[in-house]
């Protein structure tokens, strides 16, 4: 049985909040997800520390308090999807991320450097900061672990291809995919690649989504954003976007284009998309917010490098 309001859909006993976190005052680019079990709520992503405020407000507007949230589900330590994750440890809540990404969310130092190089001084505009996690509330996670949670069962499936320490959290038959089913827009059909620096990987990708195919899931929430129910469709356009979108990029590499030169032809190129499937610019505004071009671009140009190493 399923039943929907806006942002809230009940299913089998469990109902699930999509959270709006209205990232950089864009609606609907970064999610967290509300899960009320029959024990309570459980927590699935954060959203980063410039969201928490927002993401607080969320939790109260669904008639919880924050001493409520005693599980965080990360899947995996990205700042969109896990950059308030320490400020929840510090309250007492146990988060569980990927075990590559364990020692990030107690000391963040290094992930934080290593992202201001990638955003330089926007880095606290854009992610606010990170809170160091105590050591006993950060819980290591290996591909297919259990835990149950709020009277709900949350399995961990290893889903690389994005990033090396990613999880999708199934839930019944439901997914919280984070990045690893793409990006998908509400009430927009365009489907994007994100493929940051540096752990895109197009094979391992490939494979996740086979697994997460032969899952069958009804549903998929990827962070960005929202419920899905065409999944077969989603996972076999993000498919075939991984192969066109790293060959596009390859094309341009053996044609001796530069790194700056390929940024405004891959953004055209997927903008061009969004504009055949009708999107206006503040639709391809918000997506561009959720997951920047060149990022992709960064991502897969090292990819390749790598592999011609
Ligand atoms: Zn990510």
């Amino acid at each position: 049985m399923i039943r929907r309001s806006r942002d809230m859909c009940y299913y089998f006993g469990m109902k699930i909040y999509t959270l709006d976190l209205n990232f950089q005052n864009v609606p609907q680019s970064i999610a967290a997800y509300l899960v009320v079990g029959p024990a309570g709520p459980v927590l699935v992503e954060t959203g980063p520390g410039s969201t928490l405020v927002t993401l607080q407000a969320e939790i109260r507007r669904c008639g919880y308090e924050l001493s409520d949230i005693q599980h965080v589900f990360v899947t995996h330590i990205h700042l969109d999807h896990a950059g308030a994750a320490g400020w929840w440890a510090q309250q007492g809540a146990q988060v569980y991320v990927h075990h590559f990404g364990v020692t990030h969310l107690i000391d963040p130092s290094r992930l934080w450097q290593s992202a201001s190089r990638i955003y330089g001084d926007k880095m606290e505009l854009l992610w606010g900061q990170m809170w160091p996690a105590p050591v006993e509330k950060v819980t290591a996670v290996a591909d297919n672990d259990v835990f149950h949670a709020a009277g709900l069962t949350f399995t961990a499936l290893e889903t690389p291809g994005h990033a090396r320490h990613h999880h999708v959290w199934q839930v019944e038959d439901i997914a919280f995919t984070g990045d690893a089913a793409g990006i998908r827009l509400p009430h927009n059909p365009l489907i994007d690649v994100p493929a940051p620096p540096p752990e895109f990987d197009r094979e391992t990708w490939l494979e996740t989504l086979d697994r997460l195919q032969a899952a069958n899931f009804t549903a998929l929430y990827p962070t960005h954003f929202g419920r899905l129910e065409d999944v077969n469709h989603q996972l076999d356009t993000m498919r075939a976007l991984i192969d066109e979108a790293t060959d596009f990029i390859r094309a341009k590499m053996l044609s001796g284009s530069h790194r700056d030169e390929i940024v405004p032809l891959y953004e055209n190129w997927v903008r061009e998309r969004g504009q055949a499937l009708g999107l206006s610019a503040a639709q391809m505004h918000q997506y561009e917010m959720a997951n920047p071009l060149y990022m992709s671009v960064d991502g897969i140009m090292r990819y390749w490098r790598k592999l011609d190493m």
